[in-house]
């Protein structure tokens, strides 16, 4: 690949055809994921070659154009490791697929929809049968898993990066130990609220004391199947039409965006955002099975799809498709966490006096996963800091467990993180999107999703796509420093 020019518009038909695959695959419209063919389709794309003459221009360059070729830069650096484990990959996915957990005497689940099974499951006993199915699946994935993050660790060596965490700082610019030490912070300060809380809901809903309880056991908790009733599955499309109309925005971006509900055998349970071409086109993929679950996905997703697709025209390749995805995720937790307005609750889905007890149970899983994930962080730094994985496995079980009180299995050692740091993404989100909802109840009131001003603030953010990082966004808007505040006031209300 001779020029940079070549490179990002390679790159672009890569990215378009490689969510193709992915939209097909995961949609259920085909079985085969053949993404290590398209990778095929681009042997010049992802070599070391193309990151010199990048790095090249990167350091002649300045302002705008500076920040694109980051972001490039950034996004090769991945693919070109990623492409480097790609047959690990897909034995992984294929082994993945092929799966099943096995229960005595009884049919077999597979092993990808066996969370969602689990979760619905009331008996206990068969919940911890198929906990122990699915670790079954996850020990055969793990010399797999162990293979790939050696190989990974070693071409970071081979960029000139001293570990894979200071790889991650160096690209994205984003500082892992002061966010670390931020959610250190947040998890010995919200521990004895998380533990009081979580013991109350156990016993209340399941008849359980905390010591007794187990992962599994919280995964059907926070199913919250008692509330399936004020869910159903056939209002839920209806509710956003009526609910966007309010602030007057177009769920469907003027036909840019599209929603893809239809079942199929081997669509993912998992709902999801599909980018074929940014902004013209974008699905957002569901398989609706009714439920406060199935809710907070579309949320959440229609935050991705409308950010996307009210991205403009106008802004370059890097910052439609690539940059902090912090920021995508900020946009989707804005619009998952109506979940946790009251008064959005009231409008569209009058719970009546179960309000406050479930507002409680969805504010203690919101506190769970924000301890969750700052373990994560703490133990992702800790799994990245040298190349060998021995002595690993022990950590987390150690850091995971110590911040959700339940048994955390060392078999997820692996299995269990986010490649290239996303939860410290995640976390960013989560603490942006609790800073943003604060401002935007002080500028448009307490029900701005009501009110047309606050939709067209939101699509004034949407569109510059991820041009800016959270803190530039953060100076933008006019919100500050960006801390941990918004969350504290947040949980303080609810569960306080
Ligand atoms: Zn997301």
């Amino acid at each position: 690949m001779k020029t940079t020019l070549d490179i990002r518009n390679k790159t672009e038909s890569f990215i378009k055809e490689s969510h193709q695959e992915l939209y097909q695959n995961r949609a259920g419209l085909k079985e085969e994921s053949r993404l290590s063919d398209i990778y095929l389709k681009y042997p010049n794309l992802f070599t070391e070659e193309t990151l010199e003459t990048l790095k090249t221009d990167l350091v002649r360059s300045e302002g705008e154009e500076r920040k694109r070729l980051n972001f490039l830069y950034e996004y090769l650096t991945v693919a070109y490791q990623r492409q480097g484990i790609n047959h690990l990959t897909d034995k992984i996915l294929t082994l993945e697929a092929k799966a099943t957990v096995k229960l005595p005497r009884e049919e077999e689940i597979p092993f990808r929809r066996a969370e969602v099974v689990l979760a619905n499951e009331q008996n206990r006993e068969r919940r911890t049968l198929i906990y122990q199915g699915q670790r079954k699946v996850i020990r055969e994935l793990n010399p797999l898993l162990e293979e790939s993050w050696e190989r990974v660790y070693d071409q970071v060596g081979k960029l000139g990066f001293s570990n894979y965490t200071d790889q991650f700082q160096k690209l994205s610019g984003i500082d892992l130990k002061s966010l670390n030490n931020q959610m250190q912070k947040f998890l010995s300060e919200t521990e004895e609220l998380y533990v009081d809380v979580l013991s109350w809901a156990l016993n209340k809903k399941m008849g359980l004391k905390l010591r007794e309880a187990q992962k599994s056991d919280l995964s059907y908790l926070f199913r919250f199947h008692e509330y399936d009733s004020f869910f159903p599955k056939g209002w839920m499309i209806t509710l956003m039409r009526r609910w966007s109309e309010a602030l007057k925005l177009d769920i469907m971006a003027e036909g840019r965006i599209t929603f893809d509900t239809e079942p199929r055998p081997t669509k993912s349970p998992r709902a999801f955002c599909a980018t074929l071409d940014v902004p013209d086109q974008v699905i957002l993929v569901i398989l609706p099975r009714g439920g406060v679950e199935d809710y907070r996905a579309f949320l959440h997703e229609l935050g991705h799809s409308l950010h996307f697709a009210y991205t403009s025209h106008e802004e370059p390749f890097e910052f439609r498709w690539l940059g902090d995805s912090s920021v995508t995720e900020a946009h989707a937790f804005t619009l998952e966490h109506m979940i946790l307005n009251p008064l959005w609750l009231k409008r569209y889905l009058d719970m009546g006096k179960e309000t406050q007890n479930f507002l409680q149970l969805l504010h203690l899983k919101y506190l769970y996963f924000l301890r969750r994930y700052g373990a994560k962080l703490a133990y992702e730094l800790f799994l990245h800091e040298g190349s060998s994985l021995s002595g690993k496995k022990e950590v987390y079980r150690e850091l995971l467990t110590d911040a959700c009180k339940v048994i955390y299995d060392t078999d997820y050692y692996l299995y269990d993180v986010d490649s290239y740091f996303y939860a410290a993404r995640y976390l960013r989100a989560w603490i942006f999107e609790a800073q943003l909802s604060w401002f935007l109840t002080e500028n448009f009131d307490e029900d701005w999703f009501r009110n047309p001003h606050a939709g067209e603030f939101l699509l004034n953010i949407w569109k510059y796509g991820q041009r800016y990082t959270l803190e530039e966004l953060a100076q933008k808007i006019g919100i500050g420093e960006i801390s941990l505040d918004g969350i504290r006031e947040r949980l303080n209300r609810y569960l306080g």
